[in-house]
C-alpha cells in the first residue's frame, strides 16, 4: 500500500470526527471508509459483510505484506497508518493482544474503537475487555459490540438466531455510529447502556442453555427414578416371587412406562408455578411484593418444561405405536388365540373394558393433539405472530385442558386397579399411580381458584387492589 494512497483515503474523512447519521435514514455507505485491527477470522469476514454493504475497508495488521489472503477490495496497512485513515475501528484481537495498542494511543485519540472481543471463562480478568480498552486509550470512544456473533454467523448474514447486536459504551455519539453501522449490515440493535454493561455482554456467548439446565437435571432425575423404581417392581420381583427372567421387557414395555409418566409430571410442574403464585398472591393480599426466587426461577424455565414433557410424550406416543409388531406381543395373542381354540371356548365382548378401552385411547389422543398445539405455539415464529390474550388463552385454557386430558388418560389406564391389593407388589403402588400425585394436586388447586369467591378476590389483586393490614391503620392512625 502506497503512502499516497493512504494519504488520499486519510482525506476522504476527518480523523478527529465521529460520522452519525440518525438510524435507517442513513445515506449510501459507498465513500465511508471503516478500519479493522487484526486480519484474522473476524476480521475477515466482518470485512467482508462490510464490503459488501458498500463500506471500504483498510486493516491493520502487524505484518500487511504477509497476512492471509483478505476479501476483495480491501487495502492493508499498518495499524497506525489504519488508524489515522478512518474514525470507526474494530479491534478484532484478542485481549490478550491489546498492550500494543497503548503504543497507538495518538493516532485513536477520539476515534471510535468497537471491541468485539470474547474471553473464554468468566470473570477471566478483573475488569471487563472493553474497560481494559478504554483505560488503555482513554482518548478513544469505546463501545462494545458485536462480540456475540460469530465469524461464520457474520459469513452467512443475520439470521433469526443472531439478529441482534448487543451494545454498550459511554459516548452516546459513539454508540450511534456502531448502531447506524450495524443497522446497515442487517442486524438489530440493542443498547444496554454503559461500558459498565460490557461485562455482561462478554459473558453472553460463554452461556450454555442456561433456562435449560433445571428442566434437564429435573428430567434426568425423574427418568433415572421411575426408570429404577419400574424395574424393581416389575423385573426383579417377578425374579425374586416366580423365578422368571422378563428383563426383555425392560427395552420397550418399561420405558414405555417411564416417558409418560416423566411426560406427565413434567407438564403439571409447568403449571404448579403459577397455582403456588396465586395462593401466594391471595394470602399477601397483594401483587407487589416479589416472588419467592426460587418461584421465580422457577416460573422463567416452565416453557422449557413444557417442551421436554412433550419430547416424552412423543416418545411414548412412538413406542405405543410399534406394540402390535413386537415379538412378545404377537406371541402372548397367538398363544391365547391357541388356548383358548384347543379349550373350545368362546368370547363375549366386555362392554365396559371396550368403552375404558376406548376412552383411554381417545382422551389420550386428544391430550397429545393439544400438547402438540401448545409446543407449536411456544416457538417464537408462532408467538410473535398471536396476541397477548390468544396466547395466554392456548398456554394457559388448554393448556390445563391438556393437563386434564393427559391426567384422565393415565386414570383410565389405572381403571379398577387402583383398590386391588394385588398391584402393590412389596407395598409399593406403581408407579403411574405415584406420578398422577402432583397433576392432581395442580387440577385441584386450580378448581379452587376458578370458584367465584377466589376467582373475584385474585383478579382484584391483579388489577392492582392492596388489602391493608388493620393493625397497620390504627399504626398511621396514631402517627397521623
Ligand atoms: P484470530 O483468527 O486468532 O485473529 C486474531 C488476529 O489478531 C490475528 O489474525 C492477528 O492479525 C492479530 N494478532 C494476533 N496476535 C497479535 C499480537 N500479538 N499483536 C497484535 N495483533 C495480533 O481470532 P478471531 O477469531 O478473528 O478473533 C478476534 C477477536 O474477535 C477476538 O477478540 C475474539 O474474542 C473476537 N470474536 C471472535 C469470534 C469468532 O467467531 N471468531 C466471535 C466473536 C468475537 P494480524 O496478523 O493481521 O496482525
Amino acid at each position: 500500500m502506497s503512502a499516497d494512497r493512504l494519504s488520499n483515503m486519510s482525506k476522504e474523512v476527518k480523523p478527529e470526527s465521529v460520522s452519525l447519521c440518525p438510524l435507517g435514514t442513513a445515506a449510501a455507505p459507498e465513500q465511508e471508509l471503516l478500519c479493522i485491527f487484526g486480519t484474522g477470522d473476524f476480521g475477515r469476514s466482518l470485512g467482508q459483510r462490510l464490503l459488501q454493504t458498500g463500506y471500504k475497508i483498510v486493516y491493520g495488521s502487524r505484518r500487511p505484506h504477509s497476512c492471509a489472503p483478505l476479501p476483495q477490495g480491501a487495502q492493508v496497512t499498518s495499524h497506525a497508518a489504519a488508524a489515522q485513515s478512518a474514525t470507526l475501528v474494530f479491534v478484532c484481537i484478542h485481549r490478550e493482544h491489546y498492550d500494543f495498542l497503548e503504543t497507538l494511543a495518538p493516532q485513536l485519540k477520539g476515534k471510535v474503537l468497537v471491541d468485539v472481543s470474547n474471553n473464554l471463562k468468566k470473570d477471566l480478568y478483573p475488569e471487563a475487555n472493553a474497560e481494559y480498552l478504554q483505560r488503555l486509550i482513554p482518548g478513544a470512544h469505546v463501545v462494545k459490540a458485536f462480540n456475540t456473533l460469530s465469524a461464520w454467523g457474520l459469513q452467512n448474514g443475520p439470521s433469526d438466531a443472531s439478529r441482534q447486536v448487543y451494545l454498550c459504551g459511554n459516548s452516546a455519539e459513539a454508540k450511534q455510529g456502531v448502531a447506524t453501522v450495524a443497522t446497515k449490515l442487517g442486524f438489530t440493535v440493542l443498547d444496554r447502556g454503559s461500558l459498565s454493561a460490557a461485562r455482561e455482554l462478554e459473558d453472553f456467548p460463554l452461556q450454555l442453555f442456561p433456562e435449560w439446565r433445571l428442566p434437564l437435571r429435573l428430567a434426568i432425575g425423574l427418568t433415572a427414578f421411575f426408570f429404577f423404581y419400574v424395574v424393581m417392581r416389575d423385573v426383579v420381583y417377578t425374579y425374586v416371587g416366580q423365578g422368571k427372567d422378563i428383563s426383555f421387557r425392560i427395552m420397550v414395555s418399561m420405558a414405555n412406562k417411564v416417558f409418560p409418566i416423566v411426560s406427565l409430571i413434567m407438564l403439571s410442574l409447568c403449571y404448579l408455578p403459577g397455582v403456588i403464585a396465586a395462593f401466594l398472591q391471595l394470602y399477601r393480599g397483594t401483587k407487589y411484593k416479589r416472588f419467592p426466587d426460587w418461584l421465580d426461577r422457577w416460573m422463567l424455565c416452565r416453557k422449557q418444561l413444557g417442551l421436554l414433557a412433550l419430547g416424552f410424550a412423543f416418545l411414548h406416543v412412538l413406542y405405543t405405536l410399534i406394540i402390535p409388531i413386537r415379538h412378545y406381543v404377537r406371541f402372548k395373542i397367538a398363544a391365547s388365540t391357541i388356548s383358548k381354540f384347543k379349550a373350545n371356548q368362546t368370547m363375549e365382548l366386555d362392554n365396559t373394558l371396550a368403552w375404558r378401552t376406548d376412552s383411554y385411547f381417545s382422551v389420550g389422543i386428544l391430550g397429545f393433539g393439544l400438547y402438540v398445539l401448545l409446543g407449536i405455539t411456544s416457538l417464537p415464529s408462532v408467538s410473535n405472530a398471536l396476541s397477548w390474550r390468544e396466547f395466554s388463552f392456548i398456554q394457559s385454557k388448554l393448556g390445563y385442558l391438556t393437563l386434564f386430558f393427559c391426567t384422565f388418560h393415565t386414570y383410565l389406564y389405572g381403571w379398577n386397579k387402583f383398590l386391588s391389593p394385588s398391584y402393590y407388589k412389596w407395598y409399593t403402588p406403581p408407579a403411574y399411580m405415584l406420578c398422577l400425585v402432583v397433576p392432581t394436586v395442580v387440577i385441584v388447586l386450580k378448581l379452587l381458584i376458578l370458584l367465584p369467591c377466589v376467582d373475584r378476590s385474585l383478579t382484584r389483586i391483579r388489577r392492582g387492589w392492596e388489602r391493608t393490614d388493620p393493625e397497620d391503620d390504627s399504626k398511621n392512625l396514631l402517627l397521623t
